[in-house]
């Protein structure tokens, strides 16, 4: 065996020479991986024993992709391309042997090699999409020409993982071998193909599978269209159609120059730069200075919750769905029935749509049992409490859960802005009492707010935030406050959009904005949508605002057919003349004048206002770190994943920008906005929020 340097080892056994890459967790491309294999393969190439390569990794998986800690650095020689130009220009054939995920730049180094063997259990694929980037190491050139342009498209823009039976049938790979045996499978075929005289088969030359798609835009044009909505606003779907375009229409060394070129400006754009962010925040959100990683966690194997309303329902489904049994608690049997009937309707139409195995609705179902009564909740490990907005309410259904739940148990609540402190009050176990912020449809939306309140001791926190990871959620942390993190930011936006309003914009004009901006939908459209008649009474009502006087009139929303906009009956909204007069009515009564207010002034007073929102948060200690509230605003409320969440993207207008913005908007900005004292004080320093720590 001959040690290439510390992480390349090259053995020759017989023929075959193995080329053996380890440097763990993932052997990403760093600068030892890329060394080892331009070396490797000069040491391979240069000894006339060697027949065949079999290039190979130790521990859990092939190549996994880039040292993303690497982008955007200064560039540590040799290059991957050196490396890559070593493995497709070798005089003896070089056959990757793939286990675990080859993703990335190391699936493109297996594009490189001749031959492609792996194991059942492994995976490939180019995800590079999800960073805001394409795979800028002759991936969209050598991809389409091993499986057709249709095919890459779909690849290269969803980022998939591609499994080996899959990757076999589509040619990237080109025999599988027996699970645990891939280095005496690979030195097999590597032998084979000596026996065989099979020809050095080098991706870059292959043209069956481009050829048919040459000169025909069409192709390109319907999957643009086809996948429009899923694409709005994000660069990166495109430059990689523009890519696969290339790889179709162009020689393969023109092809690389225009993938070269569009990686380079994607890499250097905002969009990759948010994206790279996301991907970090994702996976810091988890961590919780305070509390270790090994705590014991309260072992959740049944559930307790209570409301089968529009959230517990959907609470519900989540737990069915990991096969984690659940008590659903009502008061009356029509809304507990009314509740299930929903559930067994979702799950229906899931299978309907092929997403769920008819069996597996009533296995879900089977998991579903509705009670009347709170005492058989006593026995579950968590109990999810999702009634009623009412703090009265909702104290003395945890006075009732303190003496019906056994010791230990999780008790939490779904409220969406009530003091967490007051309700673990009316319990003797306030430790035991934590929030679980849900967002609506809560089947569907990853976002889980865990809410820590005062005395909430550290192992419901770390349970209610693993349980959330064992259901699929994203789940951030909150500290107590009227809104928590995500519907605090939503009330500074909302502030500004309803005094806009009153200045001269119309909602709609506000909506689209935000629209534009990336958002799903603007602050109008959204009330419209959850039904303005949220929090509202008849009797309490006064005509004193907009949205009262719009209940009034029963215009409630999508499901009154009217709120701010008008709805046909396919629910396509258009802007209200109704709505209209009832603004300029009350412009009138103020004595106010309509202005006409700018795009840049809508966006930027309701975006800056959120910033400023979020640095207070931080600011309390509400958010553990910015890129949290990054998260929450990005999962539970679609802030685009390409700007990288509302401090993030504050971050890339600079704040001083924003601060400067904030005070020239001044009084407009209205009674309820006041200057962060932390965003100044950044902004004064020229620092950015995420190099801002506690
Ligand atoms: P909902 O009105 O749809 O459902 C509440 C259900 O609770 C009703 O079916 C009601 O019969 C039942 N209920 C009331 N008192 C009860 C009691 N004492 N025992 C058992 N059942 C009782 O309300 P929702 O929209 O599901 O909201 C529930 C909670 O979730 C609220 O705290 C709300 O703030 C919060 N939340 C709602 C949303 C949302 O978008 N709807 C999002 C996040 C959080």
């Amino acid at each position: 065996m001959q040690t290439i340097n510390a992480v390349t080892t090259l053995t020759v056994e017989g023929e075959v020479a193995v080329l053996s890459l380890n440097s763990p967790p993932v052997n990403s491309l760093s600068q030892p991986v890329r060394e080892g294999i331009l070396n490797g393969m000069r040491a391979a190439n240069a000894d006339p024993a060697v027949k065949a390569i079999v290039l190979i990794c130790e521990g859990r998986t092939f190549i996994a992709g880039a040292e993303i800690t690497e982008l955007g650095k200064p560039p540590k020689a040799p290059s991957l391309a050196e490396g890559q130009d070593a493995i497709e220009s070798s005089s003896k054939p070089v056959i990757a042997a793939i286990h675990g995920t080859s993703l990335g730049g190391g699936f493109e180094v297996a594009l490189c090699c001749h031959y492609r063997v792996a194991v059942p259990s492994a995976k490939c694929g180019l995800p590079e999409v999800h960073l805001g980037l394409l795979p800028g190491a002759g991936g969209t050139q050598r991809l389409p020409r091993v499986v057709g342009p249709e095919k890459a498209l779909e690849m290269v823009t969803g980022g998939t993982h591609v499994g080996a039976k899959p990757a076999l049938a589509m040619g990237l790979f080109d025999e599988l071998v027996e699970e645990g045996k891939l280095r005496e499978g690979a030195i097999a075929f590597a032998r084979k193909v000596l026996a065989e005289n099979r020809p050095l088969r080098k991706v870059r030359d292959l043209d069956d599978k481009v050829a048919p798609a040459r000169g025909k835009p069409e192709i390109f044009a319907e999957f643009r269209k086809a996948n429009a909505r899923k694409f709005r606003g994000f660069l990166a779907p495109e430059y990689n159609i523009r890519c696969i375009e290339a790889a179709v229409n162009q020689p393969f060394d023109e092809g690389m120059k225009t993938e070269r070129k569009l990686f380079l400006e994607l890499l250097g754009g905002s969009q990759s730069a948010a994206q790279r962010h996301v991907f970090f925040a994702e996976r810091q959100v988890w961590k919780i200075p305070d509390i270790p990683e090994d705590i014991a966690l309260v072992p959740v194997k049944k559930v307790g919750i209570i409301g089968a309303g529009t959230m517990g329902g959907g609470i519900a489904m989540n737990f069915a769905n990991v096969g984690i049994p659940v008590t659903l608690v009502e008061t009356q049997q029509a809304a507990l029935d009314r509740g299930l009937s929903v559930v067994r309707k979702n799950y229906e139409n899931t299978a309907k749509r092929g997403r769920l195995k008819p069996e597996d609705v009533e296995t879900r179902m089977g998991l579903l049992t509705g009670s009347l009564d709170l005492n058989a909740l006593a026995d579950c490990d968590m109990v999810i409490e999702a009634i009623f907005e009412n703090m009265a309410i909702k104290k003395e259904v945890f006075a009732k859960l303190d003496k019906i739940c056994k010791p230990g148990a999780v008790l939490a609540t779904n409220t969406s802005a009530l003091n967490v402190n007051e309700i673990a009050s009316a319990t003797s176990r306030p430790e035991a009492v934590v929030g679980m912020h849900f967002f609506s449809p809560a089947n569907v939306m990853r976002l889980l707010e865990v809410v820590r309140g005062e005395k909430t001791s550290k192992q419901m926190v770390a349970t209610a935030m693993a349980i959330g990871k064992k259901i699929g959620k994203i789940g951030a942390l909150s500290g107590v406050c009227p809104g928590f993190i995500g519907n605090r930011i939503l009330a500074a936006r909302t502030a500004q959009a309803q005094a806009m309003v009153l200045e001269g914009a119309m909602p709609w004009d506000i909506d689209k904005v935000l629209y534009d901006f990336g958002l799903p939908m603007g602050p109008f459209a959204m009330s419209d949508l959850a039904g303005l008649d949220i929090g509202w009474s008849k009797e309490n009502s006064k005509s004193s605002t907009i949205r009262e006087v719009l209940c009034e009139m029963d215009r409630r929303g999508q499901k009154t057919g009217a709120g701010y906009y008008d709805y046909d009956e396919q629910r396509n909204a258009k802007p209200s003349e109704v709505t209209r007069k009832i603004i300029g009515e009350f412009m009138a009564k103020k004595g106010v004048t309509p202005r006409v207010i700018t795009e840049q002034e809508i966006l930027e007073r309701c975006i800056y206002a959120m910033i400023n929102e979020g640095a207070k948060i931080l600011d309390e200690g509400i958010a553990i770190r910015s890129s949290d509230i990054d998260i929450v605003w990005i999962n539970g409320y679609g802030f685009p994943v390409y700007r990288g969440g509302p401090m993030f993207y504050g971050d890339t207008v600079g704040l001083a920008t924003v601060v400067a913005k904030l005070k020239e908007y001044g009084p407009k900005m209205g009674p309820t906005f006041a200057m962060s004292p932390l965003l100044e004080k950044l902004a004064a320093e020229g620092k950015r929020f995420t190099e801002w720590k506690r």
